[in-house]
């Protein structure tokens, strides 16, 4: 039996599958537990986009040139037809009309424009660069270098039941599989970390990767290795903030301000409106603006990202927000501070050759956070580099 197996590993992905959750749910997580070694997870500074961009090419947002998915555009932002910008201009200050005719224009246009007003669209322009599991990501990653066949949603497989049952199908192929679950964080952005829905969610998806570590020890010879991109907290608060009433409109020669759900980035071209700007943040009791230093530390060095970058507090959400509108519907939310305890996810994994502890692939040179007597820890842009030690075999 053991010499028909193949040489391949499985990576599973799962959304939003915070370190917490195996405290606070810990039956429904029981099937996980059986992976071996289990360590937690540093997410970079951001959301999704970059932080798979961290966990699969260990690109930091500074060696991408993009930071989250809109950013501000110098030479010229998103071009919409006017008809769509005369029309969503005078909806803006409409809560109901302007959700539904931003959800109607993202469809017409085919990007999403979130919430973001239409009167404000010239400034901001869409990260043109696809999610880093697609195969159309421009830079080396993990998956397209060793040829990984990729389990991803699409079209033809919405729910995570699809992907998992696509994922089994592929056991006896040959090569690599990297399989993407991401139902966790919907349920906890709609539900919360704490919610009844988060415990059958995740009752769901231990069991899905369960059956996929099944499967991989039946047909497979090779690492299998769960991992996720962050953790997630619910919200506790709702802070209002508009640049606009403080600054001024926003505009090409004045400023810009982008509204993520936990950051609001600023490009500011005037030096008195600079000044007032970081008066305005320095007072506010929910955020804070992030210091040269922890922007180095984070790759979001660049000003391209932002001149000034306020990132609140835990479970706080700034309105009115260019992603949410002046009512975002979120009670869970991620993409705070990544030192934070509910931001950290999880890497776990299981070899048929024994598996290494961390502390031996700390010892073979993986740089794994935190000493001797703190947990083990990785950062996310150090992923890659364990999942490559593993699959390039066990470690001696
Ligand atoms: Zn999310």
């Amino acid at each position: 039996m053991s010499t028909e197996r193949v040489e391949a590993a499985t990576l599973v992905f799962v959304d939003a599958l915070a370190a917490e959750y195996f405290e606070r749910f810990p039956s429904e997580l029981r099937p996980l537990e059986a992976l071996p070694e289990r360590i937690e997870l540093e997410p970079g500074m951001g959301f999704s986009i970059n932080i798979k961009a961290e966990l699969l090419g260990g690109l930091t947002p500074d060696d991408l040139g993009f930071f989250c998915k809109w950013n501000y555009a110098p030479r010229g932002g998103f071009q919409v037809p006017r008809w769509i910008r005369a029309l969503g201009g005078a909806l803006d200050g409409t809560q109901f009309t302007s959700r539904l005719a931003h959800r109607a224009f993202s469809r017409v246009l085919g990007v999403d424009l979130f919430t973001i007003p239409f009167r404000e669209l010239e400034l901001f322009a869409p990260a043109a660069c696809p999610e880093a599991y697609a195969s159309s990501f421009p830079h080396p990653t993990l998956l397209s270098e060793l040829g990984f066949r990729r389990v991803v949603h699409g079209r033809r497989m919405r729910r995570d039941a699809d992907v998992a049952r696509a994922a089994l199908q592929a056991m006896d192929d040959g090569r690599h599989t990297y399989v993407s679950l991401v139902e966790p964080d919907a349920v906890g952005h709609r539900r919360g970390p704490g919610s009844e829905g988060m415990r059958r969610a995740l009752a769901a998806t231990a069991h899905q990767v369960a059956s996929i570590w099944e499967a991989h020890r039946r047909h497979r010879r090779g690492p299998f290795i769960l991992f996720s991109d962050h953790g997630m907290a619910p919200v506790r608060e709702r802070a209002w903030f508009d640049p606009s009433e403080v600054l001024g409109p926003p505009g090409r020669s004045t400023y810009a301000c982008f509204s993520d759900s936990t950051m609001l980035r600023f490009w500011i071209h005037d030096p008195e409106i600079r000044t007032a700007a970081e008066e305005a943040l320095a007072a506010l009791t929910w955020g804070r603006v992030l210091d040269g230093e922890e922007r180095r530390r984070f790759g979001i060095a660049s000003p391209a990202h932002g001149d000034v970058i306020l990132l609140a507090d835990e479970g706080v959400l700034p309105v009115p927000s260019h992603v949410g509108g002046k009512h975002p519907r979120a009670v869970g939310m991620h993409g705070y501070h990544p030192d934070l305890p509910s931001q950290r996810g999880v890497v776990a994994w299981w070899h048929p050759d024994g598996t290494p502890s961390a502390g031996e692939l700390r010892s073979a040179g993986l740089p794994l956070a935190g000493d001797d007597r703190g947990a083990p820890r990785i950062r996310a842009r150090d992923f890659s580099v364990l999942a490559r030690t593993l699959i390039r075999g066990r470690p001696t």
